[in-house]
């Protein structure tokens, strides 16, 4: 039986996990549940694990030596109440699995029930590192997410290389996609306050009416990736918050703005930062003033070659060329990218489109055909197979 025909064996097994896990979804640093949920299955299957690394992650190991290969799964869920009338409906209400975390969780414990029986049989030789991260979704008081604390911690020190999976609601269930080199953006966000002088707003010339200001730094905002950035790279800047104002007849003092940067290459990302600064200046051309803080996010995640094409290698010898695809440059950002800095990485999608419907991430109505789980749990169970025997010496 190939890893793909025993991962489609474990379904209802690894379908169960998920709803549980879905019924009961964590924010990012609080997976304490969650962490507990993969501490057991870890526990029946006999593997070594250590939880609270990176706060609320857990890792395991199955096997020793060399080659090392990392294999990692995320566990959070986002602030967003789930609109789906289901049977594993979000029981922690403002809480939802709207991107998949949960099957993430799902498939790597299906990908470690695989693997665990081959170590035990002593068909595989090496270490496979199962990371269980906390926190991709956002980051804690001091500005780091799970995956970045992971890496700063040195759960990347004792292997190889990583490798990371993320299914899709938007594509085609099933269908893998993989890409070597740039995969996705690098993501920063802004928090700004645009400055006039309050008054009533029957009179606007005694006031400074920070609203009409904020109205042309919004309108510079949206110029600065046609008219500034070299058409061929990729930049967005979106305004995503914009906050003022207490009654209909008062200017108030201050807009406050904030957003999202998103870029690739460094360069760009330093112009977006940049000529964001002169679009809050433009404020100071009426008198106004600006206060603007960029907080830097996730920086662009690069799959590196050689993994990535060992990862398309093996992906379509498992389910077949016709279903292994390039995938697009994504202007989303993971913070997987931290530990594909750390060591030779590659993240990689497997599509899970529900019903053919539009179920976007990080939506209300999000949710998966439940079959991509087992085939991503295989994909996952398969490279680190694949890497073992590839990379023994
Ligand atoms: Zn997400
Ligand atoms: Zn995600």
């Amino acid at each position: 039986m190939t890893y793909l025909d025993r991962a489609h064996a474990l379904k209802d097994k690894l379908i169960a996990i998920r709803r549980d896990l879905h019924e009961h979804p964590e924010l990012a640093f609080q997976e304490v549940r969650t962490a507990q949920r993969v501490a057991e299955t870890l526990h029946d299957l006999g593997i070594e694990y250590e939880t609270g690394v990176a706060k609320t992650g857990v890792v395991a190991y199955l096997g020793e030596g060399e080659p090392r290969l990392a294999l990692r799964a995320d566990m959070d869920a986002l602030p967003i109440l789930e609109a789906n009338d289901v049977a594993y409906k979000s029981q922690n209400a403002g809480v939802m699995h709207a991107c998949g975390h949960d099957a993430h969780t799902a498939g790597l414990l299906g990908a470690a029930m695989i693997l665990n029986e081959d170590f035990a049989a002593g068909k595989l030789k090496g270490t496979v590192k199962l990371i269980f991260q906390p926190a991709e979704e956002n980051a804690d008081a001091e500005g780091k997410s799970g995956g970045q604390r992971m890496v700063e911690e040195g759960a990347l020190n004792d292997v190889d290389a990583v490798i990371g999976m993320h299914i899709i609601s938007t594509l085609p269930s099933n269908e893998v996609y993989v890409r070597a080199g740039p995969f996705m953006a690098a993501v920063d966000t802004f928090e700004g306050d645009v400055i006039g002088r309050g008054g009533h707003g029957a009179y606007p010339h005694e006031a400074l009416d920070p609203i009409w200001l904020a109205a042309q730094v919004i309108t510079a905002i949206h110029g600065i990736v046609s008219r500034r950035i070299n058409p061929t790279k990729q930049g967005v800047i979106s305004v995503t918050i914009i906050h003022a104002g207490t009654a209909t007849n008062i200017i108030p003092e201050s807009v406050h703005l904030s957003g999202t940067i998103r870029s690739f290459e460094p360069a760009v990302r330093e112009q977006l930062h940049a000529d964001l600064e002169k679009a809050f200046a433009v404020a100071r051309a009426f008198g106004g003033d600006y206060q603007l803080q960029i907080i830097p996010g996730y920086p662009t995640t690069v799959n590196d070659p050689k993994i990535a094409e060992f990862v398309r290698a093996m992906a379509t010898d498992l389910v077949g060329a016709k279903h292994v695809n390039e995938a697009d440059i994504h202007m989303g950002a993971e913070d997987f990218s931290f530990m594909a800095r750390a060591k030779p990485g590659c993240f990689f999608n497997v599509g899970a489109k529900k019903d053919n419907m539009h179920r976007p991430h990080h939506n209300p109505n999000f949710d998966i055909d439940e079959a991509a789980i087992p085939t991503g749990a295989a994909l996952m169970a398969e490279a680190a197979r694949r890497y073992l025997i590839e990379n023994t010496k």
